[in-house]
């Protein structure tokens, strides 16, 4: 059995309880296998991939609060510490009902590969909880977030383990949490990032995952003799990732015709009004159904249904295995050219491989929505020399990172003759960083 194949088998049999980690490993392993081959007698001796798939450490912990009735809430926190070869661990924290130890463990392990892929010094680690700030009232919130960093403070710091955003957690959540950091070590330190611009925030942070998705885009289409000027695109999604990916898609000359939220989707065939979007979700935090108040025209469709609308380049921005075999088949029917994840692993398999094998452009997350955790990482530079850089400084650098990110994946895909897989080109190039520093550590 090739070494590969003896890892997956031992992970399948020790994770089975975790599908969504399982699928992530899958990917990765299954595409690492020319490299593996190559140096299969140094790798299988040194364990080298049971040591990557098996985090550092993980913290589960309980977190406690009271809700504005007086009732106390019990929640679930989770913390785990990936992989430091080549830096801090570096990752977002998920405040999502779905968050157990798969989803974070899935993450964590995409953000090995991701924080190297950005060529800065940043390990991989994910947390969060099981709390849903979604209906929940501001000061429930700060509630929640303080209990949460009460116990998160004991393993993290700024050069330890640097969290930030992720589902459901945004500026808000973050300032109660560095609040609480503060509090409890008195010290004012870069230990989180996605902070607000009066306490050490990167200006470009909030717009980084979707601004990045799209300079990745844009340099897939323009390497393959495209253009996103005047094509059409589809996002689902109306967080932080696919309101920022719309925005740059529009300066860029696309037009974005749908978006989505937990509960429905929007169609608007003229162009989304993203103001209207960025009311309805930044400031009322409501419900897309809200559009069509804006835009009578528009449609709202209760339930799925994006990835039905004709469209040349679809951003699933959304959340993990949100586009599944029978979204990609209609993809390809409506003749859709390009599909770039901003959200973590939105494709499953099935979709992946019918995508590519249909002559579909791919990017996979861990490479197209490498922005954010660039840009935080970028925050923790400023944080260090105590500067604020400009909003063009950082965009500038998050443009030339995302061309960089996309140079690599192309140049790895190449180098193992698997030229335009961007799937293991992107898992190769972030692999090899990781594998060589491990090996130079020792055991
Ligand atoms: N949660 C984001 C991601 O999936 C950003 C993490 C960070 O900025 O540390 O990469």
């Amino acid at each position: 059995m090739s070494y590969v194949d003896e890892v997956l088998a031992k992970l399948k049999q020790k994770n089975a309880a975790e599908p969504e980690f399982l699928q992530a490993a899958e990917e990765v392993l299954n595409s690492l296998r020319p490299v593996i081959d190559r140096n299969e007698e140094l790798y299988r001796r040194e364990a080298l991939l049971e040591r990557i798939t098996e985090p550092d450490r993980q913290f589960k912990f309980k977190v406690t609060w009271v809700d504005d009735k007086g009732q106390t809430q019990v929640n679930t926190g989770y913390r785990i510490q990936f992989n430091n070869a080549i830096g801090p661990y570096k990752g977002g924290l998920r405040l999502h009902p779905s968050v157990y130890t798969g989803i974070i463990k899935f993450l964590g392990f995409e953000q090995i590969f991701k924080n190297s892929l950005t060529g800065l010094p940043i390990g991989g680690g994910k947390g969060g909880s099981d709390f849903d700030p979604k209906g929940k009232s501001d000061r429930e919130v700060m509630a929640f977030c303080q209990s949460f960093m009460t116990e998160l403070s004991k393993y993290i710091g700024a050069d330890i383990d640097v969290p930030a955003g992720d589902i459901g957690t945004g500026a808000r959540e973050i300032g109660y949490m560095f609040g609480q950091y503060k509090r409890l070590t008195n010290s004012f330190e870069g230990v989180l990032t996605g902070k607000g611009l009066t306490y050490g925030g990167s200006l470009v942070r909030t717009q980084a995952t979707g601004y990045g998705l799209l300079y990745f885009t844009d340099a897939m289409l323009k390497h393959n003799g495209y253009s996103l000027d005047s094509k059409t695109i589809a996002i689902s999604g109306a967080g932080n990732v696919a309101i920022y990916a719309a925005e740059k898609a529009m300066q860029l000359g696309a037009k974005v015709v749908t978006m989505s939220d937990s509960t429905g989707w929007i169609y608007d065939a003229e162009g989304l009004d993203l103001d209207a979007v960025k009311e309805i979700k930044e400031v009322k935090r409501a419900r897309l159904s809200e559009y069509k108040n804006y835009r009578p025209n528009a449609e709202y469709h209760e339930g799925k249904g994006v990835w039905s609308v004709k469209c040349d380049v679809a951003l699933p921005c959304a959340t993990q295995n949100e586009l599944n075999l029978d979204d990609a088949k209609a993809l390809v029917a409506n003749g859709c050219i390009a599909v770039a994840e901003g959200a973590n692993m939105p494709t499953t398999l099935e979709a992946t491989e019918y995508l590519q094998k249909n002559g579909i452009l791919f990017a996979p997350g861990k490479a197209a929505n490498a922005g954010g955790v660039a840009t935080s990482a970028l925050e923790m530079s400023q944080n260090s020399e105590r500067l604020s850089w400009t909003f063009e400084e950082v965009d500038q650098k998050l443009k030339q990172i995302m061309t960089d990110i996309f140079a690599k994946a192309a140049e790895a895909a190449d180098r193992y003759d698997v030229p335009g897989d961007y799937v293991a080109g992107a898992n190769i190039a972030g692999f090899e960083k990781v594998a060589n520093a491990m090996l130079a550590q020792g055991v």
